[in-house]
């Protein structure tokens, strides 16, 4: 048995990299970016009006304005503006020469005359200078990070339509246990539904990585094996659940053995999940995830997550929000570190969810995150700031 800390290290030590592929920028969302992304161009291009109205001189505040052209967004203006002087101006639209100010729309009044009068008092140009935002040449997003929608405007606007990303680890989900029906089935007598296999499918997409099921295995060892095998020869990582305990048949660490995976460790110091299994293959990561739905799903987001994107090049990190208890917790066994799943109330107090154990499957949706308690650690007093992992 190891402690949690140890395990943590081995697994972000396998040094499993995958390699890169270029997609086209729309198709991105989610994937882990490989090459920096540098604007083309300066942004705003040219110097822009961010106000519906007239483009003048701040020498002109006090004057009536001639009104010399209407420039919407999308033309260039054909006049430079000069003395006593203006042009209609659309949002978005290029400044003209001679104008070093905008007057919103609301500001002015139109004259008998036909010209126009600054109503307001002077606050501001109303003019983003090109290049104000982004430079030519700028690093806009740097590899390494996870690309989300507003990565995507960015490179929209700098034109990086072909993106390099990390291609995504190939995983394959296997459940092991002869008691396993698939979720469409109503259990027998002693049988129950398998939720680990769609839990860790939906857990490795969630990770950005790519999930293939390998369906159930029953208890018998040379089935297991070939299926374990098949999932090797075809994966990045395997994930297996149930089997990893004391029973007669859990037999997953030897079969991983036979298929030739070095086994780093079987046993961890921490709750829920003591007995989760990793091990190497020569191209491949394995866990052996304990059959409990519970530390099955938070051993993933512990170990196999953080592996995931660091095969991806991505040093993700869970968000971690420090909020305080809003009662006094406590436990019975303190000889390992602790997951506790909580929820965050809406005036920013954590709360323990109940939760009875690591087959409690139903207390999982209503957690928002889970605390870490240390081995030893017996209590979190009511007002203590606890560390809370999103889930
Ligand atoms: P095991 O690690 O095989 O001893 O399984 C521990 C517990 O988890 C047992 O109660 C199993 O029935 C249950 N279990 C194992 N695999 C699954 C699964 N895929 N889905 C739901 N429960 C499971
Ligand atoms: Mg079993």
């Amino acid at each position: 048995m190891i402690p949690f800390e140890q395990a943590f290290g081995l697994v972000s030590g396998t040094g499993l990299r995958t390699g890169t592929e270029e997609i086209y920028y729309t198709e991105s969302l989610n994937r882990i970016l490989a090459g920096d992304v540098v604007s083309d161009m300066d942004l705003p291009p040219f110097n822009k009006s961010s106000v519906d109205g007239f483009a003048c001189r701040k020498a002109d505040l006090d004057n009536e304005l001639e009104i010399i052209e209407t420039i919407p967004a999308g033309k260039w203006p054909s006049v430079p503006v000069r003395s006593a002087q203006c042009s209609r101006i659309m949002t978005g639209a290029p400044v003209p020469d001679g104008a070093n100010c905008i007057l919103m729309v609301e500001e002015t009044q139109l004259m008998p005359s036909g010209k126009i009068r600054f109503t307001g008092s002077f606050k501001k140009e109303n003019i983003a200078m090109k290049g104000e935002d982004v430079r030519k040449g700028d690093t806009l997003l740097r590899a390494g990070k996870v690309i989300r929608p507003q990565d995507i405007a960015v490179m929209a606007s700098a034109g990086h339509i072909k993106v390099l990303v990390s291609v995504m680890p190939k995983v394959a989900v296997i459940s092991s246990g002869s008691e396993l029906v698939e979720p469409d089935k109503k259990p027998g007598l002693s049988q129950i539904r398998n939720s680990n296999a769609s839990q860790l499918m939906a857990q490795v997409a969630r990770a950005g990585a790519s999930g293939k099921y390998y369906g159930i295995a029953a208890d018998f060892e040379d089935l297991t094996l070939s299926i374990v095998e098949k999932a090797l020869s075809e994966n990045d990582m395997v994930l297996i659940t149930g089997g990893v305990s004391m029973g007669d048949f859990d037999f997953i660490p030897s079969v991983l053995e036979r298929a030739g995976v070095k086994i780093l460790f079987s046993r961890i110091a921490v709750r829920p999940g003591k007995p989760t299994t990793f091990g190497l293959h020569p191209k491949s990561a394995v866990f052996g995830l304990p059959g409990n739905p519970v530390s099955s799903f938070v051993q993933f987001e512990l170990l196999v997550r953080p592996l995931l994107f660091k095969m991806m090049g991505c040093n993700w990190k869970p968000l971690d929000i420090k909020l305080p208890m809003n009662e006094k917790f406590t436990r019975k066994f303190t000889d390992s570190m602790a997951f506790i799943p909580v929820m965050i109330t809406g005036d920013g107090f954590v709360a323990p969810v109940e939760y009875h154990g690591s087959a409690h499957i139903s207390a999982l949706p209503e957690a928002d995150g889970i605390i870490a308690m240390a081995a030893g650690q017996q209590l979190i007093e009511k007002g203590e700031i606890v560390s809370v992992r999103q889930i």
